[in-house]
């Protein structure tokens, strides 16, 4: 049977490719992700993911525009964690069906399916919701049990396993700490502007 697997990154992509082919399905990725930004980032998970697709020996259709702008007007301005990744999953989920719809596949599913990091069951929900809205079925699996052997095979592979989900928000939320410590040295060092004489002068 064939089906279409959105694929959100390389590491990710390797254990559900695996399982499916095993399973006897006929893989078509599909890489179709707006939501990684900066530019220079999702250069690094597309060869990342060639270099998967090469090794496993699957087609993949790559999505050719830079989404950063229409991945922005989907939000329109919900940048909270709670309210971004819904609709994040949503416009690539649903990108996925129509492309199914256009290839004649009537299955689809995603890797995001792998991820530990991910909102599981509103991924399924998701897929499932857009599967049935152009007659089509998501196939379900927990694939975040294979999570360590996918962990190993890419660093087997030596390929780029990226710090963050994808978007600038969630690369902010990662360096949190980090950004923190940061600002609270550079504070530190606008201490003058206080001192009376600084202002004096
Ligand atoms: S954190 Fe990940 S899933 Fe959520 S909006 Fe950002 S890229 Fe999308």
């Amino acid at each position: 049977m064939e089906i279409l697997l959105h694929i959100c990154c390389g590491p990710c992509s390797i254990y559900p490719v695996t399982v499916l082919k095993d399973k006897g399905f006929l893989i078509r990725g599909f890489f179709f992700n707006p939501n990684i930004h900066p530019f220079l980032e999702l250069e690094r998970r597309i060869i990342a993911l060639e270099t998967v697709s090469n090794v496993l020996d699957f087609p993949v259709i790559w999505d050719t525009q830079y989404g950063l702008k229409d991945w922005l007007d989907t939000l329109d301005g919900k940048l909270d964690f709670n309210d971004r990744c819904l609709p994040c999953y949503a416009i690539r989920l649903e990108e996925t069906a129509k492309m199914a719809v256009k290839l004649g596949i009537k299955t689809i599913s995603t890797t995001l399916l792998y991820s530990k990091y991910q909102r599981h069951d509103k991924i399924l929900e998701i897929g499932n919701k857009s599967a049935f809205q152009h007659g089509l079925e998501f196939y379900y699996e927990d694939f975040r049990q294979g999570w360590q052997k996918g962990i190993e095979a890419s660093l087997e592979l030596g390929i780029y396993r990226q710090p963050y989900c994808g978007c600038i928000f969630s690369e902010a939320e990662r360096y949190s700490k980090r950004m923190n410590r940061l600002m609270k040295r550079l504070e530190k060092k606008n201490n003058f502007l206080e001192n009376p004489r600084m202002k004096e002068a």
